[in-house]
């Protein structure tokens, strides 16, 4: 029979199964990953599951049931590949020839290279990463330094916090946190938030080095202070898993850069999906970006199942736009981040659109003055608010955002 496979066995693949029978594949579908456990939910990683309040089983996915017949083989890592040939080779050399291959195999933390140790010093990416910093952070009187502001870092930050860490430091080069990501305004918002929550932060400089001798007991900044730490927890960005793609002529230098089609290397048998895509999307710049959001497995594996399916079946890919509305959620001490669209492409026009910045608010993006991307900081009420912009984004006609 013929045979699609799927590398990567998270939301990316899993959606990938499911849209694949969707789209009217009847060939084998085997998805192989490298993690011990079926596909699970991230996000809860950094919040519920870390405060103790979700145990890890209640993350598992529920495969809807046009996914019940896909051959799952985990445990197992794709080693390399030769897409003109289709074949792939698992670590344990095993050799899987394939029709059609889907890329799913997402991202890792990026880790700092400072002189020091390394033992009490964490990621948070999969469960084995959530378990071991779990079982630091309830540690009594534990002194956390989180380096790296960003989502993952503030949310570690105020779940710590909520464990009772006496100290939590953030450390982080940039002046204030999420300041890429969402400009000003907002940064100050959370960066205030935070504070008056019991997080501290070190902003403007970087880490230079870890002290102590078998495990970490400080962090040595930039600027030569150091910070006593029992548990590091270094959220600097992540690293896409495509080593095993090298050789095959693919553009990889941030992820596997994709046409409109999600087709990577202009191959026609070959689809990249979820955080691992760099994709064009029409309804902004058509410039290929990944994007690293909950919302994009789903959006990316709909449409690359079906150029795959066209493709095999002998028949012209879907040539509709692939135009998704990025959707993302912060949840940070007793506070929401709210997002749609793509903010950071309208950084430089930031307006209130309701509340203000000293309470709850939300605030609007915008590209020669047409909205891009909004964003709520607050309670269910502003969040609310920002899911009623949504259907405006999802309104706006495709290769031009909406105008004010
Ligand atoms: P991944 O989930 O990274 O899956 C890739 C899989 O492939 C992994 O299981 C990996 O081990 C496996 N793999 C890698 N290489 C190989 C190989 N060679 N062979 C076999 N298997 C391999 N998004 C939001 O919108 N809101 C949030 O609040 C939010 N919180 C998050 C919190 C945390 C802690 C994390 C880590 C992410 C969060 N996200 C959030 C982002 C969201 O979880 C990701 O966008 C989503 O997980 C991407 O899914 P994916 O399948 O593309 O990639």
């Amino acid at each position: 029979a013929p045979r699609i496979v799927i590398a990567g066995a998270s939301m990316g693949g899993l959606r990938a199964a499911e849209q694949l029978r969707g789209a009217g594949w009847t060939g084998e579908i085997a998805v192989i990953g490298d993690e011990p456990h079926m596909p699970y939910n991230r996000p809860p990683l950094s919040k519920e599951v870390l405060a103790g309040k979700a145990p890890f089983e209640s993350l598992a996915f529920t495969p809807k049931a046009s996914a019940a017949d896909v051959s799952w083989r985990l445990g197992a890592a794709v080693a390399g590949a030769r897409l003109a040939d289709r074949l792939l080779t698992l670590d344990d050399g095993t050799e899987l020839p394939f029709d059609g291959l889907v890329i799913a195999t997402g991202m890792r933390p990026r880790r700092l290279r400072c002189p020091g140790p390394v033992a009490g010093r964490h990621t948070l990416r999969t469960l084995a990463d959530a378990e071991a910093l779990r079982a630091e952070l309830t540690r009594p009187g534990v002194r956390v330094v989180v380096v790296g502001a960003g989502f993952i870092g503030c949310e570690v930050a105020a779940t710590a916090v909520g464990l009772g860490a006496v100290e939590v430091t953030v450390v982080d080069p940039e002046p204030l946190p999420m300041l890429r990501p969402l400009g000003e305004l907002l940064a100050r918002a959370l960066h205030r938030r935070h504070e008056d929550r019991g997080v501290r932060f070190a902003l403007g400089t970087g880490v230079s080095a870890f002290e102590g001798d078998d495990r970490v007991t400080g962090v040595v900044l930039g600027d030569g202070t150091v910070l006593a730490a029992d548990v590091v927890v270094e959220s600097v960005g992540s690293v896409a898993n495509t080593e095993w793609l090298d050789g095959n002529g693919l553009d990889l230098t941030d992820g596997v850069l994709t046409d409109e089609l999600l087709r990577a290397g202009g191959l026609p048998h070959v689809v990249a999906v979820g955080d691992v895509a760099r994709f064009p999307n029409a309804r902004y710049d058509g410039v290929p970006r990944r994007v690293e959001h909950w919302s994009i497995p789903g959006d990316t594996a709909k449409h690359g199942a079906k150029t795959l399916v066209a493709h095999l079946g002998g028949a012209e890919p879907d040539l509709a736009p692939f135009a998704p509305l990025p959707t993302f959620w912060s949840d940070q001490h007793d506070f929401r981040l709210q997002s749609f669209g793509a903010p950071a492409l309208g950084i430089a026009d930031v307006r209130v659109l309701d509340g203000d910045p000293d309470s709850d608010v939300l605030v609007g993006y915008h590209t020669d003055n047409r909205l891009v991307g909004v964003v709520a900081l607050g309670g269910q009420a502003m969040a609310a608010g920002a899911a009623r912009y949504r259907a405006q984004l999802l309104k706006a006609p495709v290769g031009a955002a909406t105008a004010l």
